[in-house]
């Protein structure tokens, strides 16, 4: 039992070709696990940024003939998919076969690389296919001394609603129901939890859900969060022991501040409800991070959105928690790029207490 700080790491993709087109300047650097960023209206202001970990992803890689993005070198700059897992995975893995909860958030604006880094294209795959598979070949290995099972759940919140996205069908147009139990704390009420041994024909179906869903609406999916909910539970049969550990993994909606789009109407929904999750879980970050300092705190609002119920043992709970923070490197970005390394620097003082949790066979 003891106080765990939340881990943060973050990450520069390539220019994109927007970027590339309007002969956009890099504007950030790394040494080590810290990042500078400059002002492009000022190039003598700089500021730095300490985190757990620093991904240079902008330049040094090189596309293999399947389409992988590779270091251009052995050993080379570039971190690619699979050393951002090996840090970031690996430490998830662990927790949860040790029976800790455990939470991944993707925060940075749309575009910077979250999905990405998260679930992936293609043969690029993600911190969220990888760590599924890693799981997997665990539970193959350990069969002697366990015997596992893994749920899968996957949904999105759009506007304050909760869209189960491994349901068909529009049976709860207004969403479903998030609900509190007292040993459970918040849940969302019906959502499909599947038993699997794969998750990639699962998270194509949610995916799949989720940009027919934002059709229909007209609904970009940017604005949206997804949210994976791997439970594992864990029988070892010799100790009579069970342990169960909630492992969320979240793509956050783009954090940069929403323009105006749609009818009227439309901006005023969403103006008040999308932001609502997202600033609402900024506002707990910051209360999280002045308990950290000391700071009087009397109320941490965690029940004002549906995000920040659902993440409440995430934050400043009963859960190791990694946040990666992506950022584009171009000069067209400094503002978004700046408020992101704020952000990210905030979440790094919260103080998280997570526990085994493990009960007696029943
Ligand atoms: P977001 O989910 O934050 O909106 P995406 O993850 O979709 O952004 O990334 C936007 C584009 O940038 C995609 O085409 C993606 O392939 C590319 N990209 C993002 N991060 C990287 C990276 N680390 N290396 C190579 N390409 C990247
Ligand atoms: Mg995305």
């Amino acid at each position: 039992h003891s106080k765990d700080c939340v881990k943060v790491a973050v990450r520069v993709r390539p220019f994109n070709k927007r970027e590339r087109d309007a002969g956009s300047r890099s504007i950030v650097s790394m040494v080590s696990s810290s990042i500078t960023i400059q002002d492009p209206r000022e190039p003598q202001s700089r500021r730095s940024f300490c985190f757990d970990y620093a991904y240079w992803s902008h330049s040094g890689f090189a596309r293999d003939r399947g389409g992988l993005y590779v270091p251009e070198e052995p050993g080379g700059r570039y971190a690619d998919q699979d050393s951002v897992f090996q840090d970031l995975g690996e430490g998830i893995l662990e927790n949860a076969l040790q029976g800790y909860n455990a939470t991944l958030l993707a925060y940075g604006q749309t575009g910077s690389g979250k999905s990405y880094s998260m679930v992936g294209y293609g043969p690029n795959k993600g911190l969220v296919p990888k760590l599924c598979d890693r799981l997997f070949q665990a539970i193959r290995e350990n069969q002697d001394t366990r015997q596992c099972q893994v749920f899968f759940s996957m949904l999105e919140i759009y506007n304050e609603q909760v869209v189960d996205l491994l349901s068909r069908g529009s049976r709860n147009p207004g969403g479903l129901r998030v609900r509190e139990e007292q040993q459970r704390g918040f849940y969302v009420e019906g959502l499909r939890t599947v038993p699997c041994d794969s998750v990639e024909q699962l998270m194509e179906q949610g995916t799949r859900t989720r940009t027919t869903a934002a059709t229909h609406m007209n609904a970009n999916s940017s604005r949206s969060h997804m949210l994976i909910i791997l439970q594992l539970k864990q029988i070892f049969s010799k100790e009579s022991i069970t342990k169960q550990s909630n492992i969320n993994l979240v793509d956050l909606a783009g954090s940069e501040r929403q323009r105006s789009s749609g009818s009227e109407a439309d901006r005023l929904k969403e103006g008040t409800a999308i932001n609502l999750s997202l600033t609402t879980l900024g506002n707990v970050i910051s209360s999280l991070a002045d308990v950290a300092v000391g700071k009087k705190v009397v109320h941490i609002p965690y029940r004002d959105s549906v995000l920040t119920k659902l993440l409440q043992s995430a934050l400043g709970g009963n859960s190791r928690t990694v946040m990666i923070a992506t950022l584009s490197p171009a000069d067209i970005c400094y503002e978004e790029s700046l408020s992101t390394l704020r952000y990210a620097e905030r979440a790094k003082r919260i103080q998280n207490r997570a526990v085994v949790n493990e009960s007696p066979t029943e």
